[in-house]
């Protein structure tokens, strides 16, 4: 068979914005000249895009069928997310690794919460006594991350609680290390998160309960956030929710979604790193992590940051490459410059996976 021919992508290339000529050879990209090479596209070259919070497999009932799982997956990649960090399943979904077409994706392995204490459906429940060892064997099903869920409504308190004294999280957390796997946690409140992050924890979701000294603390034991801005943006819906049963928790929720753009930007200001996580699938659709950019640029985020948390930081920091020679082609392409217009982000010209134009 002969080669296939070298392909040519022309236009500034971000982070940096240098122009510059992109080739794609054999699913690679290398920025030597190619003789001969088409051009397939010009335009603002962005490193594939990043959902740090998305849960592949799941729907509001909870395990979906590989063909929904199929659906969603195509939904985030299309939407130029092409690598995934799931943060939880209740669906096997490791058959995604073998397909080409599909997203690269970094799985958490099942939710782990307390008993009763969760979406139906969704997580293994579990007594705190067996916190550890649940932790221990979603870390070898995992890659390399799992998740706990840090807190959620206690119907007995009537109000936002620790799922698990902080000793059991403590002992979760040290048992998944120990697999070499990282830990992240569901957090809402303010309660759960000393604890976690005393405990050397390694990205906290959420986060809207945070304060100025543990948002120190997270800087210094260099603790990661994914906010999931447009989840946050569900809380009014929570608290009407349980407004007549559970009037503290309606009144802490209203309050938390009061100071959220506050709280974010603080962690981002002290210097957290902040990531993009659209929560697809956590009762919100797939294939809006452009829609998470803005939510992040709308709180304060400047739209160079906002982007690069749904990118090129977002990359680096889960160990996969950006647009350096010899990387896997995957990029996407846009007519402007999404710096400048993050709604761009909404209608790619390309999106490229593994050198392979996806959406054209
Ligand atoms: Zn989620």
């Amino acid at each position: 068979m002969p080669p296939e021919p070298a392909q040519r992508y022309r236009g500034p290339v971000l982070p940096d914005g240098e122009p510059r000529d992109l080739y794609v050879v054999a699913g690679r990209i290398t920025y030597e000249p190619q003789p001969g090479a088409d051009t397939v596209a010009e335009g603002w070259i962005v490193p594939g895009l990043v959902d740090a919070h998305c849960h592949l497999g799941l729907d509001d009932f909870g395990a979906t069928d590989d063909a929904a799982t199929e659906q969603q997956a195509i939904a985030d990649r299309d939407g130029g997310a092409l690598l995934i960090r799931d943060a939880g399943s209740a669906a096997d979904t490791r058959w995604i690794h073998d397909r080409d077409d599909l997203p690269r994706l970094i799985r958490c392995g099942r939710h782990i919460a307390a008993t009763k204490r969760y979406i139906r459906g969704y997580a293994h429940e579990v007594e705190p006594a067996d916190l550890a060892s649940y932790a221990a064997q979603e870390a070898r099903n995992g890659d390399g991350w799992i998740k706990l869920v840090g807190d959620w409504i206690s119907r007995d308190e009537g109000d936002l609680a620790p799922s698990f004294p902080a000793e059991a999280f403590a002992d979760a957390i040290a048992a998944a290390h120990a697999e070499g796997a990282k830990v992240t946690a569901h957090c809402f409140g303010h309660g759960v998160l000393p604890g976690l992050i005393e405990a050397g924890i390694d990205c906290i979701e959420h986060g809207t309960g945070l304060t100025e000294d543990l948002i120190d603390a997270m800087v210094q034991h260099g603790t990661r956030l994914v906010p999931t801005v447009m989840q946050l943006d569900k809380f009014p819906e929570h608290a009407a929710a349980g407004q007549d049963k559970f009037p503290a928790y309606a009144e802490t929720m209203t309050d938390l979604y009061a100071r959220m753009p506050a709280t974010i930007m603080a962690a981002y200001e002290a210097g957290v790193p902040i990531y993009a996580g659209s929560d697809g699938g956590g009762i919100s659709r797939h294939g809006n992590i452009a829609g998470e950019v803005e939510a992040l640029a709308r709180i304060g985020v400047p739209a160079h940051d906002a982007l690069g948390a749904a990118s090129w930081r977002a990359r680096e920091w889960l160990g996969v490459d950006g647009l350096t020679e010899g990387a896997s082609a995957d990029f996407v392409v846009y007519d402007r410059d999404p710096r400048a217009d993050l709604s761009v982000l909404r209608t790619p010209t390309r999106v490229v996976l593994r050198g392979r134009s996806v959406v054209a």
